[in-house]
């Protein structure tokens, strides 16, 4: 019997939850008939303030009344608000499915892609992430600083996020487990996913507005995504701390330089500046150059300390057993 896991993580969704449900439920129980699968829905409370978990409670006890045969739900509540990425990390490593999809609470990703992502699931994709074709309902300076994102992102890190893509994507049981054990702190799994590997397929929609309620996401969380991405996956903010050594340094070496030659030809006004402004220039460059081969260890550190996996196997084959 398939298990399709669904994760939802919510954070002050009270006005939105109830009709989540009702389209997520309805979505699943078609799909369970029409498949044979059943299904267990994770809600994820990250520390709601307003009525969240109630009504979530709520229509648990509905469920259990109804005596659904098809699917579950399950509710998850963090001691606080722990922020999106890690309330889905919490729900992903609950997740018991065979097929695992998570997606946003605000109805913002229609459960009705969830058919076409378990087709290309079947058909042997690991990830099928959704990419969204048109995104209705945001300001434009949603849609610039998003689109702003991930360009940086993708410029800084040598991680291939794919374009428009969000958190709405399946991952099958092996990716999941491979996810799951990556032990790193600050989660940035837009940069986790495409680094796990194996076959990730794209499956576009057309991203509604949210059904109710405003963005969880302000700027200041928005930039805060954006550093993990790009502290998470590169070390280029610490090597260019080298480069930019390297480079004042070289130049102030020149500098210094031309200033003795000409306080040698010329002479300058004042006595002593000259041999004062090569001193200065010269350990400044030397101290610049320290911090680069400092970071150049702490970078070497991060990565180790990160304690990802040195690789991933997608497949092993062998003629002769074993
Ligand atoms: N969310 C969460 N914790 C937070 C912020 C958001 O669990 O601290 C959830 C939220 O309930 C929603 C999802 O993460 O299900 C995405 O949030 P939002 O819709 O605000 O993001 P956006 O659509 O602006 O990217
Ligand atoms: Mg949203």
């Amino acid at each position: 019997m398939t298990i399709i896991s669904i994760v939802v993580p919510c954070y002050n969704e009270e006005e939105v939850i109830i009709e989540t449900n009702k389209r997520l439920t309805s979505e699943l129980n078609k799909l369970a008939d029409k498949r044979n699968l059943k299904y267990e829905i994770i809600y994820v409370n990250d520390g709601s303030k307003d009525n969240t978990l109630k009504i979530l409670h709520q229509l648990e006890k509905e469920n259990l009344e109804k005596n659904s045969i098809n699917g579950k739900l399950i509710i998850l509540s963090l001691a606080k608000n722990f922020g999106h990425q890690i309330a889905l990390s919490a729900g992903l490593h609950h997740a018991k499915g065979n097929a695992i999809i998570s997606i946003d609470a605000d109805l913002q990703d229609p459960p009705e892609v969830i058919e076409g992502m378990l087709e290309m699931w079947k058909e042997g994709s690991d990830i099928v992430y959704g990419v969204r074709t048109v995104r209705e309902g945001e300001t434009w300076f949603k849609l610039i600083t998003a689109k702003l994102f991930y360009i940086i992102v993708r410029k800084l890190t040598n991680c291939d996020i794919p374009l428009n893509s969000g958190d709405f994507r399946l991952m099958s049981r092996r990716a999941l487990d491979i996810f799951n054990s990556l032990p790193e702190k600050n989660r940035f799994i837009r940069g986790m996913i495409p680094w796990i590997g194996l076959k990730q397929t794209p499956i576009y929609y057309e991203r509604s507005a949210s059904f109710a309620g405003t963005t969880k996401y302000p700027l200041t969380k928005m930039i805060k995504l954006a550093l993990d991405g790009i502290i998470g996956f590169s070390n280029t903010p610490l090597k260019s701390a080298y480069y930019l050594g390297f480079t004042v340094a070289f130049l102030s070496f020149i500098y210094g330089f031309f200033i003795l030659v000409y306080s040698q030809i010329k002479g300058f006004p004042v006595q002593g500046w000259s041999s004062i402004m090569v001193t200065i220039l010269f350990i400044g460059g030397i101290q610049l150059i320290t911090i680069g081969i400092l970071g150049e260890y702490i970078g070497r550190i991060y990565d180790e300390v990160k304690k990802r996996p040195l690789f991933i196997i997608n497949d092993k084959e062998s003629r002769f057993g074993n």
